[in-house]
């Protein structure tokens, strides 16, 4: 199957937090066919003041099932440092989220594909723009290209 993730972070340092999470996932079986620019991006929906983030998008090649690639994911969160019980749009060492699993469309109570926040959000669109721009995303139809054209701000 071919995966998009969106890695993010703003807590440490993050671009070692990367490479240490590019690391793992082709450790755990995860090909890696393009890593996007790494962006600076301000923080969106968190406390005031919160450091910027760092984000980038992958595409890979993954067999396994949807469910294992993520509690890879999960793993590797918690390796780089991120707690468990994470509240949500919390300052964070690192994210790892799907956006895309092949053209599948997935609705349970631990994963929902496509991302459901993804084609709102520039620090998603933006890098994955760089490496896979004519992407399309299953729900709407609509490229990453011309998502991107659409956010306003
Ligand atoms: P967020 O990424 O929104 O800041 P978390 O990373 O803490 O929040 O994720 C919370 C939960 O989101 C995870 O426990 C996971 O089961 C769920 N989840 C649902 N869909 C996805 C997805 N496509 N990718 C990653 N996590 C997902
Ligand atoms: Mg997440």
């Amino acid at each position: 199957m071919e995966v998009v993730l969106s890695l993010g972070g703003n807590k440490g340092d993050v671009e070692d937090i990367f490479a240490f999470a590019l690391r793992e996932l082709s450790q755990g079986d995860l090909k890696i066919d393009a890593v996007s620019k790494f962006i600076r991006t301000t923080p969106v929906n968190c406390s005031p003041n919160s450091p910027d983030f760092l984000n980038a998008t992958v595409i890979g090649v993954w067999d396994g099932s949807p469910q294992a690639l993520l509690s890879l994911c999960q793993k590797i969160e918690i390796a780089a440092g991120r707690p468990a019980d994470h509240g949500v749009n919390q300052s964070r060492t690192l994210d790892i989220d799907i956006i895309l699993l092949d053209d599948l469309i997935i609705n349970t109570p631990e994963l929902t594909i496509p991302h459901p926040r993804a084609t709102k959000r520039r620090f998603v669109l933006e890098p994955l723009a760089e490496i896979a721009p004519e992407r399309r995303f299953p729900d709407c139809g609509k490229s990453t290209a011309e998502l991107l054209a659409e956010i306003i701000i």
